[in-house]
């Protein structure tokens, strides 16, 4: 490293590592949480039609009013509330953060969760503290309340339903949360589109609550656009550090025109609801994995072990091993996840997996749910991992 980086970058930022995308060349894509259809024939053209005289010449609309308007609506943030957009919500939790950061001020949230909440906290000079989930990922209320009660979180940042895990948190705990949290509470609704249940009809009673969603997992993640709702008092101030044109052109016009055909986008979320249903019930015949509930589009299974798995990668490992017996392998129990993953690699699927192995998600994958064909693809590899 030169001379010149080492004395001018801060040093905490040197010694992160970037924020790793494996790039999927021609794989089956389901590690994003992406939706994988794409628009009608028709709809694409109209599309294409309404962006022809899209001003690219001209600054966007920084307010973009008309497209606050139409998201507000179609995303239900009750009357008197008010909401800026930002580019992903990740910019958002970036805006978040920046404002409220000061010395020795602190981000909560519950662990495994999100890693752009920790991310986040790092670049903007915040304290993060990770509160580890219970055994069936919900939050560990006594071990919340505690770690609120010493730290005294600016911020706690709660993913509703929650990722990687996949489940919602008990909205009773999440309440409780927000009635003894000092600061705010921020309820990061990614996945809503996938799930019953969200806390944006109760902005209007706490007045420590915001609401975050994103278009990004509903169909959208290319035009990278996300919302924050709250009391006009916090979202004014959030607004006086988002960098103006935030929102461009093509995204604000792409918005607008997706959101007046939100029955297209509801129709797609709603299939892959009903295939979640199905890849569930498939996980459930296959031998040697436990999964998580889920109310997103995505699910989380535990490869378990040790067990006796019989798989052509473990026949190549352990046949000349001691420890066969019948026909069936003991698998070493820090390599069970990996070998999964890579033997799905292999067969063309990409899912993900985590860096850590030693916490909660030890032995653990998330998949994305995608077209029933791209499903049935990921079973048909899983089960010739590890029936
Ligand atoms: C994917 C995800 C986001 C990021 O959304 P973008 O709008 O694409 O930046 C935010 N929160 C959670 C919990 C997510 O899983």
């Amino acid at each position: 490293m030169s001379h010149l980086v080492k004395q001018w970058i801060r040093e905490d930022i040197r010694s992160l590592s970037a924020y790793h995308v494996p790039n999927p060349g021609k794989m089956i894509k389901l590690d994003a949480m992406e939706n994988p259809y794409c628009w009608p024939q028709s709809m694409q053209q109209e599309w294409l039609e309404f962006l022809a005289d899209a001003p690219v010449n001209r600054y966007p609309d920084p307010a973009a009013e008309k497209l606050v308007q139409q998201i507000e609506t179609v995303m239900a943030v009750p009357k008197g509330m008010k909401s800026i957009l930002g580019n992903g919500s990740d910019e958002l939790i970036q805006i978040i953060c920046m404002a409220l950061s000061q010395p020795g001020s602190v981000v909560m949230a519950p662990e495994p969760t999100f890693v752009m909440y920790q991310m986040i906290a790092r670049f903007t000079n915040m304290n993060y503290q990770g509160i580890p989930l219970d055994k069936e990922f919900q939050l560990d209320m006594p071990a919340m309340l505690q770690a609120m009660e010493i730290h005294q979180p600016a911020v706690i940042f709660l993913a509703y339903p929650n990722n990687p895990t996949g489940n919602l948190f008990s909205a009773q705990d999440v309440r409780q949360i927000i009635d003894k949290a000092p600061g705010l509470v921020v309820v990061d609704e990614a996945y809503h589109a996938f799930a019953d249940s969200s806390f944006m009809s109760l902005l209007s009673e706490y007045n420590n609550l915001l609401v975050m969603r994103t278009v990004s997992k509903m169909g959208l993640a290319g035009l990278r656009l996300g919302l924050l709702s709250g009391s006009p008092e916090w979202i004014d101030e959030f607004d006086k550090i988002r960098l103006p044109y935030n929102i461009n052109v093509l995204t604000q016009l792409s918005a607008v025109f997706a959101l007046q055909r939100y029955d297209v986008l509801e129709q797609q979320t709603q299939q892959i609801c009903r295939d979640r249903e199905k890849v569930k019930e498939q996980l459930n015949q296959i031998h040697g994995l436990v999964q998580y509930p889920s109310a997103a589009n995505f699910i989380l299974f535990k490869i378990e072990s040790p067990q006796p798995i019989n798989s052509p990668a473990v026949v190549l490992q352990t046949s000349s091993s001691a420890n066969k017996t019948a026909g069936e392998f003991m698998l070493d129990k820090s390599m069970s996840s990996d070998m999964i993953f890579a033997g799905l690699k292999n067969e063309g699927i990409l899912i993900k997996r985590f860096a850590d192995t030693s916490g909660s998600l030890a032995n653990c994958l998330r998949v994305t749910i995608g077209t029933a064909e791209e499903n049935q693809a990921f079973i048909n590899a899983l089960k010739k991992q590890i029936i």
